[in-house]
C-alpha cells in the first residue's frame, strides 16, 4: 500500500548538496514539504530551496550544525514552527577525515563521531515526540558501505557508520508498534564531492572493483529514501544497500 506523501514534512540534514540535495528534491517532487538543513553553506541551501519552489514544491533552508545538540533541537523546533509537523527525518549529514589509524589524532576521531553519529542522537531525540504524532513517521539514516565492510584509513568513519546500523535496529525495535519505521541506507561509492575528492587513480581503482563498473548517482540514493517513505510501512530495522553490487 503506497502512503501518499502529500503534505508530509521532512528534515534532511546536510541537505544543501550531494546526496542530501538529491533527497530534498526527490521528496519535494513527491509532495513533501522539505527543510533543507545546512551547516555553513547557506547559499547552496537557498539554491536548492529555489529549485524546489520553481518546480511547485515547498521548502525552507535552516542552518544548524547538527553535531551540537542545542542546534539540532533548534532545527527541529524551527521545522515545527515553519510547517506545523514533522513526519520524516533523514539523517544525512556526514564528513570524512581519513587517516590510517597510526596517524589518526583524537580530534579527527571525535569530529567524525560527532558529525556522523552523535548528530543522529541529537536530531532523533529532538524529533521523537513529533514523529510519534505523525501517521507513519520515518527515520532514515544514511550510513555507508564502509560501516558494513570497513575501509582502509577509515576507522573513525567506519565506527560512526557501523554505529548507525546498530542504532537503527535498536530504535526500530523500540518503535515498531508505533508505526514509526527506522531504516538505514548504505550507499556504495556515489558521484559526489566526497568521492570526487579522492585522487583520480584511487577512484579508478575503486570503480574497477564495482561489479556494475560505475559510481552511483545521488538520485539513486534519493529514490531509495522515497521508497522507504512511500512504500515502507512494513520495512523497519533494515539496511538498504545501494552499491552496484560492491558489497553483498
Ligand atoms: P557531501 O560532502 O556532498 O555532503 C555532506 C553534507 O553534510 C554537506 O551538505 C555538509 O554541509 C553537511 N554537513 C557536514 N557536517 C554537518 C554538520 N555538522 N551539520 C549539518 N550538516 C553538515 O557528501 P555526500 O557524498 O553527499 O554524503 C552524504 C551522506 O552520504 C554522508 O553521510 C556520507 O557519509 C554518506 N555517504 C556518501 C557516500 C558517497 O559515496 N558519496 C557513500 C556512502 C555514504
Amino acid at each position: 500500500m503506497l502512503t501518499s506523501l502529500k503534505g508530509k514534512v521532512a528534515v534532511v540534514t546536510g541537505g544543501s548538496k550531494g546526496i542530501g540535495a538529491a533527497i530534498s528534491k526527490e521528496l519535494a517532487k513527491n509532495g513533501v514539504k522539505v527543510v533543507v538543513n545546512y551547516n555553513s553553506n547557506k547559499e547552496s541551501a537557498e539554491e536548492i530551496v529555489k529549485q524546489i519552489e520553481a518546480e511547485g514544491g515547498a521548502a525552507v533552508a535552516i542552518g544548524a550544525d547538527v553535531s551540537y545538540s542545542e542546534q539540532a533541537k533548534r532545527l527541529i523546533e524551527e521545522t515545527k514552527e515553519a510547517f506545523g509537523q514533522l513526519d520524516i527525518l533523514v539523517n544525512n549529514a556526514g564528513i570524512t577525515r581519513d587517516r590510517t589509524f597510526k596517524k589518526l589524532g583524537e580530534e579527527d576521531w571525535r569530529k567524525v563521531i560527532d558529525v556522523n553519529l552523535n548528530s543522529v542522537y541529537n536530531t532523533t531525540s529532538a524529533a521523537l515526540t513529533y514523529l510519534l504524532e505523525s501517521e507513519g513517521g520515518r527515520v532514515i539514516n544514511i550510513s555507508s558501505i564502509i560501516g558494513q565492510a570497513g575501509g582502509f584509513g577509515q576507522t573513525n568513519y567506519a565506527a560512526a557508520k557501523a554505529g548507525l546500523l546498530g542504532f537503527t535496529k535498536s530504535l526500530a525495535l523500540e518503535l515498531a508498534r508505533t508505526g514509526v519505521t527506522v531504516n538505514s541506507i548504505c550507499p556504495g561509492f556515489i558521484e559526489t564531492e566526497m568521492v570526487m575528492a579522492m585522487p583520480e587513480n584511487v577512484r579508478e581503482q575503486v570503480i574497477s572493483k564495482i561489479p556494475a563498473r560505475r559510481l552511483g548517482h545521488s538520485e539513486e540514493i534519493a529514490r531509495g529514501v522515497l521508497y522507504l517513505c512511500q512504500d515502507g510501512a512494513y520495512i523497519t530495522g533494515q539496511e538498504l544497500s545501494i552499491n552496484g553490487g560492491l558489497y553483498m
